[in-house]
């Protein structure tokens, strides 16, 4: 269609994006910039797109290339159509196009041999879309005595990551709340921040003496953070397991227990108050939430999510039992929260019990109890990397 627009129109149409005066009442933002980046490891595509929108990300092979539709948008005409050439290895180049009338399609086309992962998620005000490509260097020489065990099948099947054999090295722990942000408290007038940095604190102090892995905190001190900033550290730092802690609270007093949750559409209607309490500070609205979840949630991520709550949450339990009286068990439970939809990885969030509860309160002021709540999450981590054949 475009081919037999005349010039002139096209110039008419260059010159309202230069004077945007006119276009009121057409819902499509406008894409003026595409912006890459290539650092000493890993190649950064940003996408300037400006307001909220949904977009779908996915990979093509022969040739091989990741794609990235926005839509309700428009190119800006700068952009009409542009060829921007990398050539650094593993990412050829990178197109973006108008594909429909509402939707744009950004192309990379580079050698999936070549690469190692690719992250796409998104950063707020300005609303851009990211693209991180991490080339494949193998040059590790990590070498095993013995044959390296092949990888358990999830309860659904074998996920992609097991599929690639892919391992964990690097783990981002988010206690959530902080400053500002109290999460909630206890009749005692326990905080839950300060209870779960403390666990944090404690479950880091273990991986690194237990484990060779790397070990990042979202934050160390009683700082606010927002909750999308979170996964945003995350993905930065490749992580390649999230996890979330936090205490919970239920308006009967005598409701009491552990639950993990990972991110999905609620399974369970009560699940929506500790939602919608977790995702209190968020200045997005739930109906935002549901079309940004729709699109991006990937079946593969919520596999291992699911993998990694359940190991989480039996291996918590099992542990707590050992040292506790009535320990119970909520199970695991799925979810919209906002500070678990970012991630490109893993991700789970744990209420590690309730601080309505007043014997679970008492608890957590003690510090053993907070270190058998560690010792569990740790216990859980390292069964599910067992789980992935490459402990
Ligand atoms: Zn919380």
């Amino acid at each position: 269609m475009r081919k037999k627009i005349p010039f002139i129109i096209l110039f008419m149409a260059a010159c309202t994006a230069l004077f945007p005066t006119s276009g009121q009442g057409d819902p499509r933002v406008e894409i003026y910039n595409l912006r890459p980046y290539t650092h000493p490891t890993f190649t950064r595509i940003a996408v300037d797109v400006g307001k909220l929108r949904e977009y779908h990300a996915d990979t093509l092979f022969g040739p091989d290339r990741i794609f990235i539709d926005i839509y309700q948008a428009k190119l800006n005409p700068i952009l009409h159509n542009k060829v921007i050439s990398v050539e650094n290895g593993y990412v050829n180049q990178i197109r973006i196009g108008q594909k429909n009338p509402t939707t744009v399609r950004v192309v990379i086309d580079l050698n999936f041999e070549e690469i190692k992962r690719y992250n796409v998620f998104h950063l707020f005000d300005p609303f851009r879309i990211v693209i991180d490509i991490h080339p494949d260097y193998a040059v590790e020489g990590v070498k095993t005595a013995t044959p390296p065990k092949p990888a358990d099948p999830t309860a659904k099947g074998y996920s992609l990551a097991r599929q690639l054999g892919l391992g964990v090295k690097r783990i981002v722990i988010d206690p959530g709340h902080g400053g500002k942000d109290p999460g909630c408290i206890g009749r005692k007038g326990t905080q839950e921040k300060s209870v779960v940095l403390d666990v944090a604190l404690k479950l880091k102090e273990i991986l690194e003496k237990e484990t060779d892995l790397e070990v990042i905190l979202t934050r160390e001190s009683d700082i606010f953070i927002p909750l999308e900033t979170r996964t945003v550290v995350a993905n930065q730092k490749q992580a390649d397991i999230f996890i979330s802690i936090h205490a919970n609270a239920n308006p009967r007093k005598g409701y009491a227990g552990v639950t993990t949750f990972y991110l999905n559409f609620p399974s369970d209607p009560s699940v929506m108050e500790t939602v919608a309490r977790e995702n209190a500070t968020s200045t997005k609205n739930m109906s935002q939430m549901g079309e940004i979840l729709g699109r991006i949630i990937r079946e593969d991520k919520i596999k291992e999510s699911t993998e990694l709550a359940q190991r989480m949450q039996s291996q918590l339990i099992k542990h707590l039992s050992t040292q506790y009286q009535g320990v119970k068990d909520l199970g695991v439970k799925s979810g919209p929260f906002w500070v678990l939809i970012g991630g490109d990885m893993p991700s789970v969030l744990i209420e590690i019990s309730h601080l309505s509860n007043s014997q679970e309160e008492g608890r957590l002021r003690t510090a053993g109890y907070r270190r058998d709540i560690a010792l569990g999450i740790y216990q859980g981590i390292m069964d599910y990397i067992d789980s992935l054949g490459k402990g």
